[in-house]
């Protein structure tokens, strides 16, 4: 305000002055004076003119002064509020933008992943049946042979034959074979009357393979109150009274040195086969072919169009658990009174159990079925490939099994099997996993054990470990397995 009233008392001051002075001045200099005071009258404009400015500007600031003294601070941060609620609305505005970009791009990468898919699944050699038709077939074959044996069997001291347990690949959904689908049975065996079977580990020079003998003893049957009337007691009736009224012990006809023999057991079950063959329904339709097999039965049944083969293996139950020990083997030279221990029972029902926890796109047995067809004749054997699967399976959450992340668990597989030779170990399943299903019931020394490593082998062997690389090598390079 000061600067006001200076400028205007200034502009005062000269219009009084040219008032006073332009009487006594002659007419000669009045024009040179008239001059001056036009320029004097544009000064007066200009200094009003910057006084009207100054007034103005000092107004303005004065507004600012009252717009900030009126703000009072809770207001202050009332508008810093909305300011940081306006900003944060961008931001989600934003985030919601760029989750809808990524989406898109999720939705081409599907778009991608399923022409993938398409090319992929399509090279894989799914077997020519109906894998589940023909279980349920199987199966329903070996319990009419079932009824059949315990009409037969009832009155004799051969071992009990239960009913048929499905086990191997068909039985787990997958086939390592396009044709000629083998469609395993194993036969549970339980003692018969009068006779006890005892199972003897027998794993002598043989650290990594768990081999037992199954021992047959005599029972008495004399305090048997029902047994007593029709069977004489093995033990205590004098032996010419049961040559001549009783059929021999399973110890004269089975056994071998008071132990369960393969050989005759696979014999005897062989002639059982053919000869109730007729009384079954299916022989009306169907021509029974019975094939050589020294530790197992095996036989194809064939109708002109469709053909079944089918093996059965013979098995004692270790107590009341999944663990048999059975009549296959996988080495050549094995004595007829060796029983291998087989976890075949226990690793259908975790392919059971992963089925039902599995949502229904799910292609884990594609992954199997891949990799096992590509194993062959890569010297890797399906168990071993079977093996690193079940135990990504066991790890590895169902749902992230379905068809979109097929490519990363074929990866996965991939991946584990490079490591597994690599550190030339691979850890056995089902011996000493404690993270297996509730539903499969383990002995306890199978529980608390050591897992043996199934590829114990490459770890002593420098030759066979390096042959083993290298084909995986080729492996590599001649499957569609490498972009991964
Ligand atoms: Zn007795």
């Amino acid at each position: 305000m000061d600067a006001i009233t200076f400028l205007y008392m200034l502009l005062q001051s000269l219009i009084h002055y040219l008032q006073s002075v332009g009487d006594v001045w002659d007419e000669e200099t009045h024009w040179r004076m008239e001059l001056r005071a036009k320029r004097l009258d544009r000064k007066r404009i200009q200094l009003e003119w910057e006084v009207e400015q100054l007034a103005l500007r000092q107004r303005g600031e004065a507004w600012g002064d009252l717009l900030w003294f009126a703000l009072q601070p809770w207001q202050v941060w009332a508008v810093v509020g909305v300011l940081v609620l306006l900003l944060g609305l961008y931001f989600f505005w934003r985030k919601r933008n760029h989750e809808a970009e990524n989406s898109n791009e999720e939705d081409e990468e599907d778009h991608v992943l399923g022409n993938d898919l398409r090319w992929l699944l399509e090279r894989i050699q799914w077997p020519v049946q109906d894998l589940q038709a023909g279980c349920e077939w199987a199966i329903h074959l070996m319990d009419n042979y079932t009824i059949y044996f315990g009409h037969i069997l009832s009155n004799s001291f051969y071992p009990v034959l239960q009913h048929a347990i499905g086990v191997g690949s068909a039985f787990e959904g997958w086939s390592p074979r396009e044709q000629d689908v083998v469609y395993r049975v194993l036969i549970p065996m339980t003692p018969p009357r009068g006779h006890s079977f005892h199972l003897e580990l027998d794993s002598a020079g043989h650290r990594h393979v768990r081999n037992f003998r199954v021992r047959v003893q005599l029972e008495c049957t004399c305090t048997s109150e029902r047994q007593a009337e029709t069977v004489l007691c093995f033990l205590h009736h004098p032996e010419e009274e049961l040559r001549s009224n009783q059929d021999p012990s399973l110890l004269h006809t089975l056994c071998t040195d008071s132990y369960l023999d393969v050989h005759k057991t696979a014999r005897w079950f062989y002639q059982l086969v053919r000869a109730v063959w007729p009384a079954l329904p299916q022989s009306h339709s169907w021509h029974l072919k019975l094939l050589p097999s020294r530790r197992s039965c095996q036989f194809q049944v064939t109708d002109g169009t469709e053909s079944f083969r089918i093996e059965v293996l013979f098995g004692v139950r270790r107590g009341d658990s999944d663990v048999f020990v059975s009549s296959q083997t996988r080495e050549a030279r094995t004595l007829s009174t060796t029983w291998p221990e087989t976890y075949d029972v226990a690793e259908v029902k975790f392919f059971k159990y992963i089925a039902q926890q599995a949502p229904p796109d799910t292609l884990h047995l594609r992954c199997l079925q891949l990799f096992s067809r590509v194993q062959l004749g890569f010297g890797f054997s399906n168990y071993m490939v079977k093996t690193i699967i079940m135990h990504l399976l066991n790890t590895i959450p169902m749902s992230q099994w379905r068809r979109r992340y097929f490519l990363r668990r074929l990866g996965d597989i991939n991946v584990n099997l490079r490591r597994c030779l690599e550190e030339k170990c691979l850890n056995h399943f089902v011996i000493g996993n404690r993270n297996l299903p509730q539903e499969i019931s383990l002995p306890l020394d199978i529980l608390s054990a050591e897992p043996p490593n199934l590829i114990h082998h490459l770890a002593r062997d420098l030759a066979s470990h390096s042959q083993a690389m290298s084909e995986y090598q080729d492996l590599q390079h001649q499957t569609l397995v490498s972009p991964f």
